[in-house]
């Protein structure tokens, strides 16, 4: 039997810099963040992700980022996030131009045009259904997607491989992004469903209104997959507002046997719950904001003695009520950061969501 290595797809940046040695400290400093981060004998920083490997070697006057994935995806997003970090520092006095796999004009491999084929409302909630092509890689990692909504009435044209790596859009400016969950992907079908609230304002707001004027046959762009992954416990506390929800839903149906999970679910009034099957041991508590309930509150009332000691705590909620309980949690419940996983799905009065946490 022969054995082949996996495919190493590569690209290449020679970024010019009066100052290569720093470009590589800040771009060691800023991706390190999200990736490991080692020096090697001959001085170059190699970091390594999920995503794949970018090697930063100083050549004179100019830094050499070598960019590698086993998958056109992987690299892709590796170009990107270079280039908008290079792009952010103010580094670049000249055009940025990556050679190797992925050339300008190609198709973006995160990207894929989504028709929508059903549109149904229940409670304050649009389900649409969407259909697009190759859909594999959206249902192996995370559970989130970036929507890239058109205006109303707009024949949008989508975006390409540009030559620094980052998405060229052929008229000029993206339409409005926002993050939303994959509710439910069959690959086969070249389907997935996403739950989008119709929340106060939301005529205004381009998630939305787009979610409440969808009728079968309009577009809307995808890219992703992404979103992080869920620790492996035998306890979970989930907790959740509506935007939490559809995440809920799909990790409680993808749950194995033998896992406990106490749910505890903040929505407007009753119109809101959903049928939430698990293979899993499951507790739902659905609290009314209507009525005064509140998250925050619920938390507050659970002590660490309350917790299983392995437990993991996943949410997904607005800004000011996360911040609250990622302090109950790790003050009192005296959690560690690996058992948590608490996220900002929207800010009050922001448009374009919060993926910001200010622990
Ligand atoms: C990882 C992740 C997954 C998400 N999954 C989903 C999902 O599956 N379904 C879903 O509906 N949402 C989900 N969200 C939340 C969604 O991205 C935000 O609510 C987003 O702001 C909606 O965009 P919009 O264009 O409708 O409103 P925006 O233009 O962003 O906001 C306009 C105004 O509406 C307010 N607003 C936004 N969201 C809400 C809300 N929920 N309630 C009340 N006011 C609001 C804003 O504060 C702002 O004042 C997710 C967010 C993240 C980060």
């Amino acid at each position: 039997m022969t054995m082949h290595a996996p495919v190493r797809l590569v690209a290449t940046l020679v970024v010019p810099s009066p100052d290569p040695v720093a470009l590589r400290a800040r771009l060691a400093e800023h991706v390190g963040r999200h990736a490991s981060c080692v020096t090697t004998d001959s001085g170059d920083v190699v970091l390594s992700s999920e995503l794949g490997r970018s090697r930063l070697a100083l050549e004179a006057g100019a830094l050499r980022i070598t960019a590698e994935s086993a998958d056109p995806a992987g690299l892709a997003y590796i170009k990107m996030i270079m280039a908008n970090h290079v792009l952010d520092f103010g580094e670049a006095d000249v055009a940025l131009h990556w050679t190797g796999v992925g050339a300008a004009g190609s198709p973006l491999p995160f990207f894929r045009q989504m028709t929508v084929t059903g549109a149904a409302t229940f409670g304050r909630f649009r389900r649409l259904t969407l259909k697009g092509d190759d859909l594999g890689r959206f249902a192996e990692s995370g559970l989130h997607v970036r929507l890239l909504l058109p205006a109303e009435g707009v024949r949008q044209r989508w975006p390409v491989t540009g030559d620094d790596g980052r998405p060229w859009w052929p008229d000029g400016n993206p339409p409005p992004a926002r993050v939303y969950t994959l509710r439910r992907i069959d690959v086969a079908a070249g389907e997935v469903e996403i739950d989008m609230l119709l929340h106060v304002g939301h005529r205004d707001a381009p998630g939305a209104a787009f979610a409440e004027r969808a009728r079968p046959g309009d577009v809307v762009g995808m890219t992703g997959p992404g979103g992080g992954d869920l620790p492996a416990a035998s306890d979970y506390l989930f907790l959740a507002d509506e935007t939490g929800l559809p995440a809920v839903a799909r990790m409680l149906a993808e749950m194995p046997v033998g896992c406990r999970v106490r749910a505890i679910l903040e929505v407007e009034g009753r119109e809101d719950w959903q049928d939430l099957p698990s293979a899993a041991e499951a507790d739902i508590v659905w609290l009314h904001r209507r009525d005064g309930a509140r998250l925050e509150t619920m938390v507050d009332a659970i002590g660490a003695d309350d917790l299983q000691p392995d437990v993991v705590v996943w949410g997904g909620m607005e800004h000011a009520a996360r911040r609250a309980i990622y302090r109950r949690a790790v003050d009192i419940w005296g959690l560690s950061r690996d058992r948590l996983r608490l996220a900002s799905y929207w800010r009050r009065g922001q448009a374009g969501g919060d993926h910001h946490h200010d622990d």
